[in-house]
């Protein structure tokens, strides 16, 4: 087999079917695998982070204290899951897979994000987060649309990017014009009473997610939810 993210060519062991209950070949050489970091073991119920991976007086219960702040303010995500860490070797994966259009580099993925997806989201149909046309153009597809594409669920066009944001300025044009700007709803799209899982690469912060969440409750999703690649 051929890596398909450093393209060195390598054996296939067992070991790994084994250990991820993956019913297929992998398609990443062992030296990659290693490198990813699965999220597993105690997470936070809101935003899905690893306990493990911070300090415990960061931990309320079964609750980051992130969320903790949060669920005061009021928010609109349900819950969070993401599939993997965001380390430095997922960071330089996605970037291949993004800016430098390796669109194929997501389906190492697929096995995972499957059986993450049938344990946490079962009854949601997916909302890919969109690009403004701009990015879109440049970019040539929108990973989001390809994450949601491994999934073989229902997927809705639902939300448009109406403002193409400079990396630099992101942030003071979100302070200028509040998050609820950042999507704009296509009429029509039919998100009344459904359970909505958003589809997006790396969670961070939350706040891209919460922006699109408010947008669809406004427009009667019952509960909207975020499936991400990575957790930043
Ligand atoms: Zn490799
Ligand atoms: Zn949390």
């Amino acid at each position: 087999m051929k890596c398909l993210y450093c393209k060195s060519i390598f054996v296939t062991s067992i070991g790994w079917r084994d250990l991820f209950g993956l019913d297929h070949e992998p398609l990443l050489c062992e030296d990659c695998r290693g490198e990813l970091v699965f999220i597993e073991g105690e997470i936070c119920r809101q935003c899905g982070r690893a306990f493990s991976l911070f300090p415990e007086k960061y931990r309320q219960n079964d609750l980051c204290s992130d969320c903790v702040e949060w669920n005061q303010k009021g928010r609109s995500i349900s819950k969070n899951r993401s599939l993997l860490q965001y380390n430095s070797f997922l960071q330089e994966f996605m970037a291949q897979f993004k800016y430098r259009g390796d669109a194929e580099l997501i389906k190492a993925f697929k096995s995972g994000l499957q059986t993450l997806f049938n344990k946490e989201f079962r009854d949601s149909i997916l909302v890919p987060i969109p690009l403004s046309k701009e990015r879109h153009f440049e970019r040539g597809f929108n990973q989001s649309v390809l994450i949601a594409g491994l999934l073989d669920i229902p997927m809705l066009d639902a939300l448009a990017r109406p403002l193409h944001e400079e990396k630099q300025s992101k942030k003071s044009r979100l302070d200028r014009l509040g998050n609820r700007t950042l999507f704009s709803f296509k009429t029509g799209s039919e998100v009344h009473g459904k359970s909505i899982a958003l589809v997006d690469d790396i969670y961070t912060t939350g706040a891209t997610v919460e922006a699109a969440g408010k947008i669809l409750l406004d427009h009667g999703a019952r509960k909207v939810s975020s499936f991400t690649v990575a957790r930043g």
